[in-house]
């Protein structure tokens, strides 16, 4: 085990799941903003600070995830952005290496950047995780990054696995990275109060947006880790961008992010964007998250069903003898229905280590998903995707 660690802490924090986290159910925090956070305007820009970071931010910023044309990143930077995220596995790595040649010739201190290394593999070693975060530098060309998360767990004992949240603390120590964070997709309050407990995480970085089903418990859970001084940074705010997988029916994206940003407990947003005008609506909410009554009706808070929008509840995944991981597969068929990214579509479906055809040997579905989803016709037409050569796929 790593030497910075204390593992009596480790030991302690187990103990301690049983009984839930130290600051779940304990009824003294709620979804009022935290006294940390401030909320401030520069240029027409209104900024809050990223909890005990100190960082100051705009309350949007850009998710580089999905742009391949650097002069996107170039435009938000130059409108008042300073906060970009990316991650190790983003573009099979040609997200972090555009961000190294477009950013190599501007002051380090003109903006900060956050990356992330994948969690999927609990056999992962301290050291495979410092390797592989060492490459995502050597592609940025920076010698150290601002936040450097753990990517995606989903549960409160892969946010405490020690391998992983030892490396991320031994990274920390050597100045490679100066905050430490969590991101995730699913089970969302759980893994943020795990964060908290820890003691250790700066920043947790949550989806979060209108459409979800968890949302009492997930604003409960992030007023708790603002109020321990944790950063709160929001992603998947346009929750899917599409009410239908047609995309005859967008969802009003401007409004959602509005929407996620008038929880003060959140600091900014990293909204992804693939084009020059969703960028300049993103520049609008940047300076004014005031909603109009029409565009809280084009959320259509009071409708049933989440649209293509997977909660990430995981009431499914025990349901499925094959142990399929049905919340990351829906995430998929997202990014290929609501975005249109077959790239990122693929990419997702790849990490999942999945065999041969999914679903290939039941003959009738055992999961009933919350929303109603036809889990198994989702899960064989996204699946196809696999079986197309990458290059085919841009
Ligand atoms: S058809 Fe349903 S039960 Fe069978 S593997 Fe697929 S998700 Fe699991
Ligand atoms: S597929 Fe349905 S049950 Fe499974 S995580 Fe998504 S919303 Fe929940």
């Amino acid at each position: 085990m790593d030497k910075s660690l204390d593992r009596r802490k480790f030991l302690k924090l187990s103990a301690a799941g049983a009984a839930g986290s130290i600051l779940a159910g304990s009824g003294t925090l709620h979804a009022s903003p935290s006294p940390l956070t401030k909320t401030t305007a520069s240029n027409g820009i209104i900024h809050r600070t990223l909890g005990r970071t100190g960082m100051k931010v705009p309350v949007v910023n850009l998710g580089v995830m999905r742009v391949d044309n650097p002069r996107i990143v170039t435009m938000a930077l130059d409108g008042g952005m300073t906060f970009l995220d990316t991650a190790h596995g983003y573009q099979n790595g040609r997200n972090e290496e555009m961000l190294g040649e477009l950013l190599k010739d501007r002051p380090r201190d003109s903006f900060y950047l956050a990356t992330k290394v994948s969690a999927r593999g609990a056999d992962m070693s301290t050291e495979e995780f410092i390797s592989t975060f060492e490459i995502s530098l050597e592609r940025l060309k920076l010698d150290y990054v601002d936040i450097l998360y753990l990517h995606g767990p989903s549960s409160r004992e892969a946010v405490l696995q020690e391998e992983h949240l030892g490396a991320l603390i031994k990274l920390r120590e050597q100045g490679r990275t100066r905050f430490i964070g969590v991101t995730t997709h699913s089970n969302e309050p759980e893994v943020i109060r795990a964060a908290v407990e820890s003691g250790e995480y700066d920043v947790v970085c949550p989806a979060y947006n209108f459409n979800m089903g968890n949302l009492p418990d997930l604003k409960d859970a992030i007023a708790e880790a603002a109020g321990a001084g944790l950063g709160v940074i929001v992603m998947k705010t346009m929750a899917g961008a599409y009410w239908d997988r047609e995309r005859q029916d967008p969802i009003n994206t401007r409004a959602a992010l509005k929407w996620a940003l008038q929880n003060e407990n959140i600091h900014t947003s990293i909204p992804g964007v693939t084009a020059f005008h969703e960028l300049e609506d993103n520049f609008e909410v940047m300076k004014d998250i005031s909603m109009t009554p029409g565009e809280i009706g084009d959320l259509r808070l009071d409708r049933a069903d989440t649209g293509m929008y997977c909660l990430g509840c995981e009431k499914c995944t025990a349901q499925c003898p094959q142990k399929m991981p049905v919340p990351d597969i829906m995430r998929s068929y997202m990014y290929a229905y609501g975005y249109r990214d077959l790239s990122l579509a693929r990419a997702t479906m790849d990490t999942l280590g999945l065999n041969g055809p999914a679903c290939e040997s039941c003959n009738s579905c055992a999961v009933k998903c919350t929303q109603g989803f036809d889990v198994a016709g989702k899960i064989r037409d996204i699946d196809r995707i696999r079986q197309v050569p990458s290059e085919f796929i841009s």
